[in-house]
């Protein structure tokens, strides 16, 4: 039987698994899904979290493991190691090495923490449960001044499009869940809140429209923006940078860098830059029996869980065609983003700006704050394998 190994279980191994399963019999392909983690920590949500809600870090919590042995799938719960290619062989902290005949990587990008001197995540952060949990209770101190930043996207100069930030949206969804939640404390006229990106623009992977929407609502807000920043470097109430006077912030909120993958880099399989370098259908440009899908491959731009699971669907129908001697076709990318903006709207956005597209549409307001809570909530209540996936 063949042997199809997924490496990593949030949005992008998740969605593999799922369309692993619907598209092959149990007797065909033999599914091993491996991750360190038998929940899934969904990061969507940890925004609200981060935003002095520190209960809500342990309450989006996925169980994975659980979904993929249900549907007849081995689940490996490891650290995984080191991937040789040659022979296919993937090296796992305490199981044995774990063969397969095509691989599919979802393991995401690492944390630069370190690529900022001075910068760690003790200084605060929001991406993983622990991070946005001690974050939140930290915004129930007294404090006057408070900086969201989103650190750079270490991209190798050759990827399309380009991105300056790793991951802006999330630095403005905690802004304004932040704003909402001062307000309501009344604090808000005590504390200066600051994002500072290394983006020209607010949102810089929506497109103009969300990108005025957003620049408007900072604006009302009185939430001040630092644009084009190029870190020198961070102390615990300071940051300082290489084009603009430091700022002073008693409180930090990290996105931090996006450097790539270290497990890339050790297996000798990444782009020079920690990527995995993919084609149009999410295939290895060397090895073509290993896919890399979300946040690690070179052509997830932006980083964001909607294009994980966009791609684990090219990936996984494309391997599907290979097996029948059918003629894939690819996935166009766009974005389908949802920002929370406080007072219980949103931000919806589905746009092909990115790519060069002129397709635009989006929508501010209670509505679009709904749908995401209803996508969030689906997302937990079928553990990532939606009755209708993107
Ligand atoms: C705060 C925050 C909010 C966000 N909000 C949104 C949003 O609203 N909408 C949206 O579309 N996107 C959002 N994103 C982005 C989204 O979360 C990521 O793009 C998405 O998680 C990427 O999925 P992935 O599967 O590629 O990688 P990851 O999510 O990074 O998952 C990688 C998985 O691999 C496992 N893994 C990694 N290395 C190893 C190893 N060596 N051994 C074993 N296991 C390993 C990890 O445990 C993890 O489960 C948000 C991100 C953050 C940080």
């Amino acid at each position: 039987m063949h042997k199809a190994v997924v490496l990593g279980a949030r949005f992008g191994g998740s969605a593999t698994a799922y369309w692993l399963h619907k598209l092959f019999a149990r007797d065909q392909v033999q599914v091993t899904v491996v991750d360190q983690w038998a929940l899934m920590t969904y990061r969507p949500s940890l925004v609200m979290a981060a935003a002095a809600h520190p209960p809500m870090a342990d309450q989006w919590h996925i169980a994975m493991k659980r979904r993929c042995e249900t549907a007849g799938q081995h689940f490996i719960r490891d650290t995984i190691f080191r991937i040789d290619p040659e022979r296919q062989l993937v090296y796992l902290a305490t199981h044995p090495p774990l063969s397969y005949d095509t691989l599919f990587i979802a393991t995401g990008s690492d944390p630069g923490w370190t690529s900022i001197a001075g910068l760690s995540p003790a200084i605060g952060g929001v991406c993983e449960d622990y991070l946005a949990r001690e974050t939140g209770a930290r915004m129930r101190d007294s404090f006057s001044s408070i900086a969201l930043c989103v650190g750079p996207l270490f991209q190798s100069p050759t990827d399309s499009p380009r991105l300056a930030g790793s991951l802006d949206a999330p630095a403005f969804e905690v802004a304004f869940l932040l704003d909402a939640w001062f307000r309501k404390q009344r604090r808000r006229d005590e504390i200066t809140m600051t994002i500072v990106t290394p983006a020209a623009v607010p949102g810089e992977f929506l497109g103009p429209k969300s990108q005025e929407l957003l620049s408007h609502a900072l604006a009302q807000r009185r939430i001040h923006l630092i644009a084009n920043a190029q870190y020198d470097h961070v102390s615990a109430l300071d940051i300082f940078f290489k084009n603009k006077r430091p700022l002073q912030a008693d409180k930090m909120i990290w996105v931090p860098p996006y450097i790539g993958s270290q497990l890339a880099r050790i297996s000798g399989i990444d782009d020079g830059y920690g990527w995995i370098p993919v084609d149009e259908y999410c295939v290895h440009q060397k090895w073509h029996n290993i896919y890399a899908v979300g946040d690690i491959s070179t052509t997830a731009l932006p980083k964001i869980g909607h294009m994980a699971m966009l791609q684990a669907r090219n990936a996984v129908h494309h391997f599907y065609a290979r097996q029948h001697k059918k003629k894939p076709s690819p996935v166009q990318p766009y974005v389908l983003h949802v920002g929370w903006m406080g007072r219980g709207i949103g931000l919806l956005t589905l746009s092909d700006w990115l790519y060069g597209g002129s397709r635009e549409f989006v929508h501010i307001g209670v509505s679009s704050a709904l749908a995401k809570a209803m996508f969030n909530h689906s997302y937990k209540t079928f553990s990532g394998w939606l009755p209708v996936m993107p």
